[in-house]
């Protein structure tokens, strides 16, 4: 079954989309846990990070370039958090790699979730 990612990506459903290439999108988190929360998903379908082979590495360059360049965008490079979750006890409730990133205020000392 298809993941709300991937809808997202085939425009099934709706998003506020920042950026989009050919491995990547960058959208705003539907239920946003900073002033500024959005999520960078690859467009491979990857569970999690723990499902990262050696062969995908090249995404996660991607994906933390996509990261600098959107928070300096959003002006928010001072000062910002990124994390990831791996199953559904650490948090995790879409099984497609995504990196979410933060800020835009005083962040919690636990994170989202
Ligand atoms: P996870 O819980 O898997 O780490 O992160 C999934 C994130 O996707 C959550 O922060 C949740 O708010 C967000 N989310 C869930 N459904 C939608 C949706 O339909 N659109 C967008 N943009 N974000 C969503």
């Amino acid at each position: 079954m298809a993941t709300i990612f991937e809808k997202i990506i085939k425009r099934e459903l709706p998003s506020h989309i920042h950026y989009e290439d050919e491995e990547v999108i960058c959208i705003d988190d539907k239920y946003p846990q900073a002033p500024i929360h959005f999520l960078v998903i690859t467009k491979k379908v990857i569970p999690s990070i723990h499902e990262l082979e050696s062969s995908d590495y090249y995404l996660l360059g991607k994906i933390f370039d996509v990261i600098k360049s959107m928070t300096v965008k959003l002006g928010i490079e001072d000062s910002y958090r990124v994390l990831t979750n791996h199953g559904s006890q650490a948090g995790q409730t879409v099984p497609h790699l995504h990196f979410h990133v933060l800020g835009g205020g005083k962040l919690g000392a636990k994170g989202i979730k």
